[in-house]
């Protein structure tokens, strides 16, 4: 049984993270930011927070004005570990019947033309909708490029987190021998890997996936009655949070017995292709970069058109979020920034394969925080 370290952010963190993202919304010309529960609220107060029809609401107003907490009296307990004395947030609780928007559109002080706010990305639209009219004349605009240019760069205690999820998803890839083996459905090792990503210290099993065989030429397919077979490349990429709220996801390639030599053969060029993606991570090369150092290996080698997606997205509170390591995106790379190099490449109705590591920026390179051996692992059964 792993240990797991709980990782609250602590007051002084909190603090800066919150003065930072005034002064981060007053540069991007917003009068506030409107944030809703979930990984941007975990990331500024320490707790993600649930959200249905009643409006929650963290208004960071630019500038020096304190931060309010708008929250339906009913779910206030759910936000007690707050430490809104310290932090200088003031908190309002609102009861059914009163109009939350209005309390929240005082704090933002963007009420007239010429203001804007910044909604959080993941605002549900009625609430969205419920601004525009609390705010009539303010413009809205989105605060997930405000609040990425923060959460992208992860500090010292962030990445030791993300270590310790990479280090987690390892201990369940060790083990798939146990589970992986001709005779039994992707469910039911599905099923087996959830329970141990669970048993390696993640909260929960948020995707697991086992693509065998013609599935694996599917790069999001999940689980699938199809029995594995002797013979087939299994693709399984699974991960989840950890209690610090930081998220694992790692792929490797299982062949279910030798496969045939063609298959080895391009599964090769498939792993010369990572290795180069995560050698070009560096700060100052691009996001670019390390996506066209894995296309060029596998185009060249006469299958670039088999590698459908990009080659990576960052991770932290989400699974998915900034900076998407893509052709497109020239971001240059800083230190402490932390994403997938996931080259895959797929031949429908055959076979798939993918190999996905989580790397850290440092300072003089790169950290891979996932280290199972990347190449073909075949099992026996
Ligand atoms: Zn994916
Ligand atoms: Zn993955
Ligand atoms: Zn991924």
């Amino acid at each position: 049984m792993a240990s797991t370290i709980t990782h609250v952010p602590n007051v002084t963190n909190l603090r800066t993270r919150l003065a930072r993202a005034a002064g981060e919304a007053e540069k991007a010309g917003a009068d506030a930011l409107l944030i809703a529960p979930g990984s941007d609220l975990r990331y500024l107060l320490g707790v993600a927070g649930g959200s249905f029809e009643r409006l929650t609401c963290l208004v960071v107003p630019s500038g020096s004005r304190s931060p309010l907490l708008v929250v339906p009296k009913l779910e206030a307990p759910g936000y007690q570990s707050v430490p809104v004395g310290e932090l200088g947030v003031e908190l309002a609780t609102w009861e059914d019947g009163q109009d939350p928007f209005a309390l929240a559109a005082g704090a933002a002080g963007a009420a007239g033309a010429g203001r804007r706010v910044a909604i959080s990305d993941t605002t549900p639209a009625m609430h969205v909708f419920g601004f525009r009219d609390a705010l009539p004349g303010a413009e809205q605009m989105l605060a997930g490029p405000i609040v990425r240019e923060m959460r992208m760069r992860k500090d010292a205690a962030e990445v030791d987190a993300l270590r310790e999820a990479g280090a987690a998803i390892d201990r369940v890839h060790a083990r798939m021998g146990e589970w992986l083996r001709p005779g039994r459905t992707e469910a039911e090792v599905g099923a087996d890997i959830a329970g141990a990503i669970v048993a390696e210290g993640h909260t929960l099993a948020e995707f697991v996936i086992v693509g065998s065989g013609p599935n694996g030429a599917s790069p999001h397919h999940a689980l699938s009655d199809r029995v594995i077979q002797r013979g087939d490349l299994v693709v399984v990429d699974i991960g989840g949070p950890m209690p610090s709220g930081y998220c694992s996801d790692s792929t490797r390639t299982y062949a279910i017995g030798d496969p045939p030599a063609e298959v080895a053969e391009k599964y090769t060029v498939l792993e010369a292709a990572q290795r180069a993606a995560v050698d070009a991570v560096r700060p100052g090369g691009t996001a670019q970069d390390v996506d066209v150092a894995a296309r060029s290996i596998i185009t060249e080698a006469g299958f670039g058109e088999r590698f459908i997606h990009r080659t990576g997205h960052g991770i932290g509170l989400d699974v998915h979020e900034e900076p998407y390591i893509m052709t497109g995106n020239e971001l240059p790379l800083d230190s402490g920034m932390v994403f997938s190099v996931e080259p895959g490449i797929y031949f429908a109705g055959e076979w798939g394969a993918r190999i996905e590591d989580i790397v850290v920026v440092t300072e003089s390179g790169v950290e891979a925080l996932n280290r199972r051996p990347r190449s073909l692992t075949v099992l026996d059964g």
